[in-house]
């Protein structure tokens, strides 16, 4: 048994939380292979080491001394270590980085050196080699990550290395500068290890038991998810219900390895299975609810419109053309509109009109705008009766107005439009009705 484990900044954030991860990694010898984030908060109003090295190197380019702010982040790392009792000195790692930010290394570099000195820390903790991701997570010249250059060398190096550590975040371009992820990325550079040793599960650690059915900021205590498929983890994702940086899913989903979320917190929590397919049954028939506001909606009419063939084309050509991607396109007999993020199309919104009343002369545009999308998402939906009908019964029972429905055709999912104002109703009423009082 091979496992990766990535530990996320606040399970790492001090020396009390390392010894934690710590034991956790000890109490399973096949956790192999770790990737640690850079120290996060240890208290809510705290700064992340991420953030004070972005604030350092910011300073540095606009001429300021930055002996202060290099002091206060090593300061960070010197109380880690000396709540470890390691014997580990990074004074002259901090003269490098002194010495490179002053000579403009770039904001990726100094991005990158929280989670690299992490690494260094909690190899030395581990007593694991440490393996800079600079040298095994390569990115080309245009700043892309190379997925099968890095597989192909990752593989190799790592299959004689029994146990080892290895920075999230950052890798390296052809020329051998530093390039990160975008921010969370550590989950990437886990989830790319575990698909590089073809490990047999990779567990993110952090500081939640999992995803959770519906969002605790309006819905109190909602229930964990034991198990979530890709697929449905991606739609909730989509709708910001997120445990992990989107991208993370996709080296390892090719291999089809499971990821475990966990809390460092609370290891004795089964946390949230994310599989490619599973016999399980999900304990409800949706595996959960998650939206969003800041919608719009084009609404387009014109007479005769179900005659005219192209109409949908020249329509989404124009939204095209304008650099903006949609998010829906529900239609009637004469009548077509289209999704939008409100603050996309904002900026654009004169230029989409005039576009479309040159491509396709309607009768007339209408706007609609603060609008919110949910998604009710579940693989237990699949071939259900009824589920559209609770859905729309327990709206109505909330006094809600649906302005939009969706099915995807993988039944997979119900998407509705409502008022940004109904959003969080809406989403409490939908959670009692298909999870606090499923039967
Ligand atoms: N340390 C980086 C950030 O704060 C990456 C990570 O933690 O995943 O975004």
């Amino acid at each position: 048994m091979k496992k990766v484990v990535k530990f996320g900044g606040s399970s790492l954030a001090s020396a009390a939380q390392i010894k934690k991860a710590g034991q956790i990694i000890r109490e399973d010898e096949s956790r192999r292979y770790v990737v640690p984030s850079a120290p996060g908060r240890r208290y809510s109003d705290d700064v992340k080491v991420t953030d004070l090295l972005y604030q350092c190197y910011d300073a540095a380019m606009s001429g300021e001394d930055i002996t202060e702010k290099i002091a206060v982040i090593k300061g960070r790392y010197d109380e880690i270590i000396s709540g470890l009792e390691l014997d580990l000195d990074l004074t002259e790692e901090f003269e490098v980085i002194r010495d490179l930010f002053m000579r403009k290394a770039g904001r990726d570099y100094a991005a990158s050196r929280g989670e690299y000195l992490n690494g260094l820390v909690i190899a030395e903790y581990l007593g694991y080699r440490f393996i800079d991701a600079a040298e095994v997570i390569l990115f080309d010249e245009k700043g892309a990550f190379d997925s099968e250059a890095t597989n192909e060398l990752l593989r190799r190096r790592l299959e004689n290395v029994e146990r080892a550590v290895i920075p999230g975040f950052y890798g390296a371009m052809p020329d051998g500068s530093v390039k990160t992820f975008s921010r969370g990325g550590s989950d990437i550079t886990g989830s790319i290890v575990a698909r590089a040793v073809r490990a047999d599960v990779y567990e993110n650690w952090t500081d939640v038991s999992g995803m959770l059915t519906s969002d605790p900021n309006i819905v109190d205590n909602p229930e964990p998810i034991e198990t979530i498929t890709y697929r449905e983890l991606r739609e909730l994702a989509y709708m910001g219900a997120t445990v992990m940086h989107e991208d993370a899913i996709f080296p390892v989903r090719r291999e089809g390895i499971p990821i475990n979320i966990r809390n460092t917190n609370r290891p004795q929590d089964p946390g949230t299975m994310i599989v490619e397919s599973t016999c399980r049954q999900p304990k409800h028939l949706i595996t959960g609810v998650a939206g969003k506001k800041g919608f719009c909606s084009i609404n387009i009419e014109k007479e005769m419109m179900n005659s005219e063939i192209g109409f949908g084309r020249r329509v989404l050509q124009v939204i095209e053309e304008n650099g903006i991607s949609f998010e829906h396109t529900p239609s009637g007999i004469d009548t077509f509109s289209i999704l939008l993020h409100q603050s996309e199309f904002a900026e654009k919104e004169q230029a989409v009109i005039a576009g479309l009343h040159r491509a396709v002369q309607p009768s007339s545009i209408d706007l609609e705008t603060d609008l919110a999308l949910i998604a009710i998402v579940g693989r237990g939906m699949k071939a259900a009766k009824g589920t559209a009908g609770r859905l729309f019964s327990a709206l109505a029972h909330a006094n809600i107005n649906i302005k939009m429905i969706d099915q995807g055709s993988s039944e997979l999912n119900i998407i509705i439009g409502v008022r940004n104002d109904d959003f969080e109703e809406a989403i409490r009423a939908i959670y009692a009705c298909f999870i606090d009082s499923d039967i």
